[in-house]
């Protein structure tokens, strides 16, 4: 494909126009259809041709799900502390840091679930049981 690489160097801002924009495939020439990919529990923005198959990731989203994948099953040994009369915990910053869009809401809340008896699970976004 003809723009993927000047989607690299435009980066964030143009991108997102261009994956909007009608891509043919390079494959077969096809024009491409936008549809929405699962993998690891991340949702990809990707071009799909519906002649051969070919998928194009929308290079923003790849990059997300490469340095979530390094993150991915990786254990971190934290300190509990007391503060007042709550417990707080330091989360890596490399957890915070890999999601633009969890940094623009760090100072928001995050949501807390004992999930199993000696499973705490915190979570970025408002799940159903917390309504
Ligand atoms: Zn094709």
């Amino acid at each position: 494909m003809v723009v993927y690489t000047s989607w690299i160097h435009k980066k964030l801002y143009k991108m997102t126009d261009i994956f909007n924009a009608t891509v043919l495939c390079d494959n077969c020439n096809t024009k491409t259809k936008k549809i929405l990919i699962e993998k690891d529990g991340c949702r990809l923005r990707a071009l799909r041709c519906p002649k051969c198959d070919k998928t194009y990731f929308h290079p923003e989203d790849k990059q997300k799900l490469d340095q979530f994948s390094k993150l991915k099953n990786k254990s971190y040994q934290v300190k509990l502390r007391m503060v007042g009369n709550s417990y707080t915990i330091s989360i890596p910053r490399e957890i915070i840091s890999y999601q633009d869009d969890i940094q623009k809401k760090l100072n928001k809340m995050l949501f807390l679930a004992l999930e199993e008896p000696e499973k705490l699970s915190i979570f970025f976004k408002k799940r159903r049981f917390f309504d």
